[in-house]
């Protein structure tokens, strides 16, 4: 589902944020990618959406070389790739059903379609009794859940949560990364980017650990020439 082969990413300044990058990832996957901060996890996920180019190497995001692909096909990938930033922006004004509902607006469907999709997210995130309520009555890890849920509007291939239980109590992060386990079983290649070692202990996922742009270890890396192929 991804494939990362000799990724070098130079920013403009001369900072180095990926340096040599390889890994393949396999459609289902639940991955962990393990860094501290600085260590070039965003940068990771910005160089798979595509939003600037890399200096070297090749990025294969479900078959496609996305070097390849065209401005005007980027939303098709971007599709395939669901988000979940800290500072994800939630709409006050709205109650969370609308924030929902907003994200599957942008994706074109219709009224009737949007309000179904609408249902099972709540439902899968389990904020169906939070649906008319407005973020300030939520707590930190419903908030979450409304970020999630909207990361999944467009039904990605691929989610990617950063530090998805940064400001959460240990239990409600560990509520978020069940949540997250269940959108994998459901058939999601999840990577889930933390610095949590706890966190990385009790999940016993595959953990790729990234430290100054570079791979340092890969739990589960698989023969290269496999990789490849997906
Ligand atoms: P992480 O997400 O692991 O905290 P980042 O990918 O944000 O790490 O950053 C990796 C390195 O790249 C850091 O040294 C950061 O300062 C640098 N960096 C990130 N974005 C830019 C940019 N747009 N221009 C220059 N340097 C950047």
């Amino acid at each position: 589902m991804i494939v990362f082969d000799e990724v070098t990413k130079v920013f403009g300044n001369g900072t180095k944020a990926l340096d040599n990058v390889s890994f393949a990832i396999g459609a289902g996957e639940l991955v962990i990618l393990e860094g501290d901060s600085g260590a070039g996890k965003t940068t990771l996920v910005r160089t798979m959406l595509k939003e600037f180019p890399i200096t070297r190497g090749k990025i294969i995001i479900d078959g496609d070389d996305i070097a390849k692909i065209s401005t005007r096909n980027l939303p098709l990938l971007r599709r395939k790739i669901g988000v979940v930033f800290q500072d994800f922006k939630i709409l006050y004004d709205r109650t969370v059903s609308e924030n929902i509902e907003l994200a599957l607006d942008i994706l074109g469907l219709s009224d009737k379609i949007a309000a179904e999709r609408s249902k099972e997210l709540l439902a899968l995130t389990g904020l169906t009794d939070k649906a008319q309520d407005f973020p300030v009555q939520l707590s930190g890890g419903q908030l979450q859940r409304v970020i999630i849920a909207r990361a999944l509007a467009g039904s990605p291939k691929i989610l990617f949560a950063d530090e998805p239980t940064g400001n959460l109590d240990a239990k409600t992060g560990w509520s978020i990364v069940e949540l997250l386990k269940d959108i994998n079983e459901q058939g999601t290649t999840v990577i889930m980017a933390t610095h949590d070692v706890e966190l990385i202990k009790d999940l016993k996922a595959r953990t790729i650990f990234i430290e100054k742009g570079k791979i340092t270890k890969d739990t589960g890396a698989r023969a290269h020439d496999k990789g490849k192929k997906e």
